[in-house]
């Protein structure tokens, strides 16, 4: 009975039967790794809310400040919850850190001075640090004040060349940053794990060295964080994991007090640091969002592991596999041709709560060699804690999925994909 009645619903959205049918299998084989999953949440779920209570959040946490934002109660009191759950000294969480790579630029130039070096032990970092960091020629970029960069290449095989890091340190080796997510490229993801060895690896070459941790998709996932394993500071960016999807903007630095004090400099202005930044009543949302974080995670990771069960049984190569261990959301999918990703993508589209009626199209996209097309019907501009899938239109055509706010609308968003797959002779159940 109540199988028909999903079906019917689904009927509604466009899900033939024959789709849904072929979904409901392959999510019968995963409910024990749900289980797993509803584990990891329910442990972080409790590490949130006891921050927040040991902070004593209250209704004033929740008002707005202007100007100069002097005494910010609410701002103060998110921030020790922050340093709270990641278990560091102190966190800088602020809307005016505008993304992910505003927080890891901050994070990076308040810690770097000319004539240091910063080393990439995990090969090349996210597209958007080549130029913060100057690989690609940019601006105000490190390179340009005097911070060299020097990075070690993964082996084949996806795990560290640990003599490469080795010889790659030297006297002003100041900072090592390790990306945990794969991203858009095809390496493996790092378990906290992995990084807890890396940064005892650096530490005992030299303990003075700095280890940061771009934990962008990482949050939530296990239940330890980078912070826990020894980084000196973790970073990432609240339109992903610990914005709960309810955050309008925002950016995180945890970590050490020092390394954090010297963020908040930068980001402010030498003297004034932590003390000013108003929160323009955006409160609720940040905090509401960290509550939410665990949950939405959970269902973002139940989605990407539907993804991989479902494209692998029809015989697409899906990165991480389908019974893989997970350290981030992200699911790749190599569907072998453009039509194949167009069709997924308008899937995803088509399943989303905002702009389903929006055809996405590949597009020049500044700053890629190769078209880009993207899917997302967000409630915020770019958040990609909410279903979205993207992807550069070269081989292996592959596509990158992730997010959705709930399991439930995840799962609609791969049906989905797979309806417009079989509409267009494209898979054959
Ligand atoms: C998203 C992301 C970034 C940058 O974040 P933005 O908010 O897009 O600026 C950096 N590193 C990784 C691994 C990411 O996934």
């Amino acid at each position: 009975m109540e199988s028909m009645m999903n079906e019917n619903v689904y009927a509604q959205l466009g899900v033939s039967d024959q789709v849904y049918r072929f979904g409901e299998d392959v999510l019968a084989a995963l409910r024990p790794r749900f289980d797993a999953i509803d584990q990891v949440a329910e442990y972080n779920q409790a590490k949130v809310i006891a921050a927040m209570q040991k902070n004593r959040v209250n209704a004033s946490c929740f008002a707005a400040t202007t100007g100069y934002g002097y005494n910010d109660v609410g701002r103060d009191a998110l921030e020790r919850v922050y340093a709270d759950c990641f278990h560091t000294e102190a966190a800088l969480v602020r809307p005016q850190i505008t993304c992910g790579t505003h927080a890891l630029a901050i994070a990076l130039s308040a810690n770097l001075l000319p004539g240091d070096e910063l080393l990439s032990p995990v090969g090349r970092p996210y597209d958007t640090l080549e130029e913060v960091i100057g690989i690609r020629e940019s601006a105000c970029s490190l390179r340009e004040y005097g911070v060299s960069y020097a990075e070690v290449p993964l082996r084949e095989d996806g795990s560290i060349d640990y003599d490469g890091v080795r010889h790659a340190i030297h006297e002003r080796t100041k900072l090592v940053t390790i990306q945990r997510s794969k991203g858009y490229a095809t390496r493996p993801t790092l378990s906290v794990a992995q990084i807890g060895e890396l940064i005892a690896f650096v530490k005992a070459i030299r303990s003075d060295i700095l280890c940061m941790v771009d934990n962008c998709y990482g949050e939530f996932v296990e239940t330890l964080e980078p912070s826990d394993v020894g980084a000196d500071m973790v970073v990432g960016s609240l339109i992903k994991n610990p914005g709960g999807g309810l955050a309008p903007i925002g950016g995180y630095i945890c970590g050490t007090r020092k390394c954090v004090d010297r963020c908040a400099y930068r980001l402010s202005a030498p003297g004034l640091g932590q003390e000013v930044g108003a929160n323009l009543g955006l409160m609720t949302s940040l905090f509401q969002g960290f509550f939410l974080a665990p949950t939405v995670v959970s269902g973002a990771l139940k989605g990407a592991i539907f993804a991989a069960n479902i494209y692998e049984k029809l015989g697409f190569k899906v990165v991480p596999n389908s019974t893989e261990s997970r350290h981030d959301i992200i699911q790749a999918v190599e569907l072998g041709s453009e039509q194949a990703m167009v069709a997924f993508c308008r899937g995803i589209q088509a399943a989303a709560p905002v702009d389903s009626y929006v055809t996405p199209i590949p597009w020049d996209m500044p700053g890629y060699d190769d078209q880009v097309i993207m899917a997302a019907g967000a409630f915020v501009q770019g958040s990609s804690i909410e279903l979205s899938a993207d992807g550069p239109i070269r081989p292996p055509y592959a596509v990158y999925f992730q997010g959705g706010l709930t399991w439930v609308h995840a799962k609609l968003g791969i049906l989905m994909s797979l309806q417009k797959l079989v509409e267009e002779g494209l898979v054959s159940l």
